[in-house]
């Protein structure tokens, strides 16, 4: 066996178990090169906030580092799941209202009770349009 492949197999098995990369660590990995470039930068203006986000650097790397390793999985795997949820939402939010501006031939209306948004096709002139979820009903004109 070859010293990499030694070397590769070691490290399969100290990870094994182990959370290792998820979609939250990656943003945190980002998260920490860009607070380290804004230190470098802010260290030379102000020595004091330089410092500050230095350690904040130094912590989230610590963050990534213990999530990485982390052997409880169930626990790595909601907060992967709750970060995922919540940038979820943000792009959806902004492409969601995006595609229903580009969307020419329905009309969209918003319930008044429940805020669920209903989709109604454009020219069926003024409608009464009943909520799916709720049941409460909405006038339009298409
Ligand atoms: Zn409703």
């Amino acid at each position: 066996m070859g010293f990499f492949r030694k070397i590769g197999n070691a490290f399969v098995r100290f990870m094994y178990g182990r959370n290792g990369m998820d979609q939250m660590n990656l943003a945190l990995i980002w998260v920490c090169l860009i607070v380290d470039v804004v230190a470098m930068f802010a260290g030379k203006a102000s020595a004091v906030a330089g410092t500050i986000l230095y350690y904040a650097g130094i912590i989230l790397w610590i963050w990534a580092i213990f999530r990485m390793l982390s052997k409880n999985l169930y626990k790595r795997r909601e907060e992967n799941s709750k970060y995922l949820a919540l940038t979820w939402k943000i792009k959806n939010s902004g492409s969601g209202a995006r595609a229903r501006h580009a969307d020419k031939d329905h009309k969209y209306f918003t319930c008044k009770n429940c805020k669920t948004i209903c989709r109604v096709p454009v020219g069926k002139g003024k409608i009464e349009i009943t909520c799916p979820k709720c049941g409460a009903k909405i006038q339009g004109k298409t």
